[in-house]
C-alpha cells in the first residue's frame, strides 16, 4: 500500500508492518499496513482527522474476537488498549468508561462498588469497546442493557454523544452510523449491597470446567441459533476434534476452534466454513460466525 505523507506529530509514533498475531487472543494473521496506539481520546481523534478518508480502520481492543487473515489488513489498526482507560463513577449507579477498559476491570470495580448485574462481564476477556461492537455478553448479562449513551468518533475526527435508542441491538449484533467507533459509554446498573466477593470466582471456575480457557482460540466461534446450540449442532454433527492444519475444533467445547501453536488464519477460516457447510448439510441450520474476519487472504 502507497502510503500517505504522515503529519510529523505522528510519522514517528506509526509503526508499519504489525504482526496481528501478536494482538489477537488466536495468535494468528498477517500483518497491519501501519498500527498507531494513540494515548488519549484527543490523541486519537487528532491522528484520524490527519489520516487521508481513503485508508481504512480497524479499531482493536483486546483482539478476542478478531481473526485478521494471513494477507494482513491494508489499512490503519487502531489499538484502544491501553489508551482509553478512564473508569469513573458519575452517580450511585452509574459509571464512564473509556473503550480501551477490560470488562473484566468493569467486573472488580462493579463488585467494590457494590453495583450489579456486572459479573458477565468478568467472562469476557476483551475490552468494553469491542463489548459495544458485538454486545458482548455471559450468563444471561448483556453489555447493551447497561449503556445510557456512547461515546463516538467519526471518520473525520469529529466526536459526538449518541443514545442507546439511535441502534439497534440484537444478540451478538449492534447496527448503528457506519464508519464511527466507540470511544466509551455511560452504563448504568443497579445497587446490590452484599455481593458475594467470591461470586466472579466461582463463575470463572465454573467456565474454565467447560472451556478451554488458556488454549489459543476467540471463544465462540458461532453465535448460537434461534431455539438451538451452536456447539451442540458441531457436536452431534461429529467435528469436535477436527483438526485442519493448525487449528480443530475443540474436544472440550465444540464451539471453539484452537490454535495448537502454528495455525494459520486460513487454517482457522477454513475450518470454519467446513464446520458451517457440514451443519447446514446435516441439520439445514446456517450457523452465524460471531467472531469478525477482516483482511486479505494470502
Ligand atoms: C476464551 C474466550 C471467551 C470468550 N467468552 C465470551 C463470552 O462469554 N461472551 C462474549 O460475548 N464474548 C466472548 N468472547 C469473545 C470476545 O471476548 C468478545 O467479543 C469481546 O467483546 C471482544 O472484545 P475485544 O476488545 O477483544 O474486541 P476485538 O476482538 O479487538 O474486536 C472485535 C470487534 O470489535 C471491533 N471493535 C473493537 N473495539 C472497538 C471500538 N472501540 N469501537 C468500535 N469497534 C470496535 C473490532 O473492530 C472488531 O470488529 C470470548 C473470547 C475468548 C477468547
Amino acid at each position: 500500500m502507497s502510503l500517505p505523507p504522515l503529519s510529523p506529530e505522528f510519522s514517528s509514533r506509526v509503526l508499519h508492518d504489525v504482526s496481528m498475531a501478536k494482538h489477537t487472543s488466536w495468535h494468528a494473521g498477517g500483518p497491519a499496513d501501519l498500527f498507531f496506539a494513540p494515548r488519549n481520546a484527543g490523541d486519537l481523534a487528532a491522528f484520524v482527522r490527519q489520516l487521508p478518508a481513503a485508508i481504512p480502520l480497524l479499531w482493536v481492543g483486546l483482539g478476542s474476537n478478531l481473526l485478521v487473515r494471513d494477507g494482513g489488513f491494508r489499512g490503519a489498526v487502531i489499538q484502544t488498549h491501553g489508551a482509553l482507560g478512564v473508569l469513573e463513577r458519575i452517580s450511585a449507579t452509574r459509571l464512564h468508561v473509556e473503550a480501551g477498559v477490560p470488562c473484566a476491570r468493569i467486573a472488580r470495580q462493579c463488585l467494590k462498588w457494590s453495583l450489579g448485574p456486572a459479573e458477565f462481564f468478568a467472562g469476557i476477556p476483551g475490552t468494553l469497546g469491542g463489548a459495544l461492537a458485538m454486545n458482548a455478553g455471559a450468563w444471561g448479562g448483556e453489555t447493551w442493557k447497561h449503556v445510557v449513551d456512547v461515546d463516538v468518533l467519526d471518520r473525520r475526527g469529529t466526536r459526538r454523544t449518541r443514545t442507546a435508542a439511535e441502534y439497534t441491538i440484537g444478540y451478538r449484533s449492534v447496527t448503528g452510523p457506519a464508519e464511527e467507533w466507540f470511544l466509551g459509554a455511560r452504563l448504568e446498573f443497579e445497587r446490590k449491597p452484599g455481593l458475594n466477593p467470591d461470586g466472579i470466582r466461582e463463575l470463572l471456575d465454573r467456565r474454565k470446567q467447560t472451556q478451554p480457557i488458556g488454549e489459543w482460540s476467540c471463544g465462540s466461534v458461532f453465535a448460537n441459533p434461534p431455539g438451538n446450540h451452536a456447539a451442540r449442532l458441531i457436536d452431534i454433527a461429529g467435528l469436535k476434534g477436527l483438526r485442519i492444519g493448525g487449528a480443530s475444533v475443540s474436544q472440550k467445547h465444540a464451539n471453539f476452534i484452537i490454535n495448537h501453536g502454528a495455525a494459520t488464519a486460513a487454517d482457522i477460516e477454513n475450518l470454519i466454513l467446513h464446520v458451517q457447510r457440514t451443519v447446514e448439510s446435516m441439520y439445514h441450520v446456517v450457523l452465524r460466525p460471531e467472531v469478525c474476519i477482516v483482511g486479505e487472504p494470502a
